[in-house]
């Protein structure tokens, strides 16, 4: 039920989806997502789909965090990493993965603790976890060379583009034209240019700690 081939399952499920990175596809099929999981929900954990993590947050479904994984990184391995919700930690365990450098910033401090315990568990030690609003970025560790947002903006926090390095690239939810699109936004030396890549569905990014 949380076997390699379950995950395999998974894998090709996602390739059918429309995923084609090989290095994402590689670490969705290694990473155990059930840990991140309550275990009640265990055997529910290799579907694509999105599960209660508690506080009225949810895990991302898995062709999402392939999606924006491999959106972000393009190919090419970054050095600095700016997550916006940490939530279960299962996207955070994937750019830990394949990144240099992880930073996370969550807002509900219970959800945090848990995260931080799986990560510990997994032994990846390139993860920084902070409990605060990610609205205003982790502006000590930036500029960062690519910024996902796992939560949805009303509008695209101005923190977040200062801290994009020149050629970084910020992935994130955001509304354009009425619907919520999954866009992907380059700062290049002239300025920022968006992209948006397809219709999505979140929970919205929310002010203040818990
Ligand atoms: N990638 C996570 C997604 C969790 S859902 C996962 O797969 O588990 C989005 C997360 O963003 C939630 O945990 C929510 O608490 C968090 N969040 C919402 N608003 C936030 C804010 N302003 N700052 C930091 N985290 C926030």
């Amino acid at each position: 039920m949380t076997s390699r081939r379950t995950r395999a399952r998974l894998v090709e499920q996602l390739r059918r989806a429309g995923i084609d990175d090989e290095a994402v596809l590689e670490i969705i099929a290694t990473l155990p997502r059930h840990i991140f999981v309550d275990e009640a929900l265990a055997s529910r954990a290799y579907e694509d789909t999105a599960l209660p993590i508690g506080f009225g947050q949810t895990i991302s479904r898995p062709y999402t965090v392939a999606r924006m994984t491999a959106l972000l990184t393009r190919g090419r391995r970054l050095s600095r990493v700016l997550e916006v919700g940490t939530g279960s930690g299962y996207q955070t365990a994937v750019l830990a993965m394949c990144v240099e450098q992880v930073y996370s910033v969550e807002r509900i401090v219970g959800l945090l603790r848990r995260a931080r315990s799986r990560l510990r568990e997994l032994e990846l030690w390139n993860v920084h976890l902070k409990h605060d609003d990610g609205t205003v970025g982790w502006p000590e560790h930036a500029p960062y060379d690519g910024i996902l947002v796992t939560a949805a903006v009303e509008e695209i926090p101005p923190a977040l583009l200062e801290q994009l390095a020149p050629g970084g690239v910020l992935v994130l939810p955001a509304p354009h034209e009425g619907r919520l699109m999954l866009q992907r936004i380059l700062r290049t030396a002239a300025g920022f240019e968006y992209e948006r890549v397809e219709e999505a569905a979140f929970v919205p990014l929310l002010p203040g700690l818990r």
